[in-house]
Parts: structure tokens; C-alpha cells; sequence
């Protein structure tokens, strides 16, 4: 009877962290989505992470030479 407590007790603290592990990667997960948000370019349509992007007086775009066509500067 002990050894059944004893082997209950582990399964449950196996539970429990594996639980906990799996809580913190998805956390990881959402932070690593939020930061690459996908932005429009406003003058080619394309998809860029938002960390990438090149901010324009009238939008966002893929590269400095999109915005340069677009905004004429
Ligand atoms: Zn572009």
C-alpha cells in the first residue's frame, strides 16, 4: 500500500511539471508572435516581420527603395 501512495505521489509530480512546462512554451510562443506581427508593404503587397519593416510618412514598406517610389524622397 506504501509503494502505491509512493508511486501516485511521482505521477503526479511527473503531471504537474510537465504541465508547467508546457504552460511556459506556449508563453514563449506568444511572445515570439507578437514581436513578428507581419506588416503590409504599401507599395508591393508583400508580408514583412514587423521588425523588418520601413516606416513611411504615408505606411509601411518592405525595403527603403519601395518607400523611396512611393513617397518620391
Ligand atoms: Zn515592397
Amino acid at each position: 500500500m506504501k509503494l502505491l501512495v509512493l508511486l501516485l505521489a511521482v505521477l503526479a509530480g511527473v503531471w504537474l511539471w510537465q504541465r508547467g512546462r508546457r504552460a511556459r512554451g506556449q508563453a514563449r510562443q506568444g511572445g515570439a508572435a507578437a514581436t513578428l506581427a507581419m506588416v503590409r508593404c504599401a507599395r508591393c503587397g508583400t508580408h514583412v516581420p514587423g521588425n523588418e519593416v520601413v516606416a513611411g510618412r504615408q505606411g509601411s514598406y518592405c525595403c527603403a527603395a519601395h518607400r523611396r517610389e512611393s513617397e518620391g524622397a
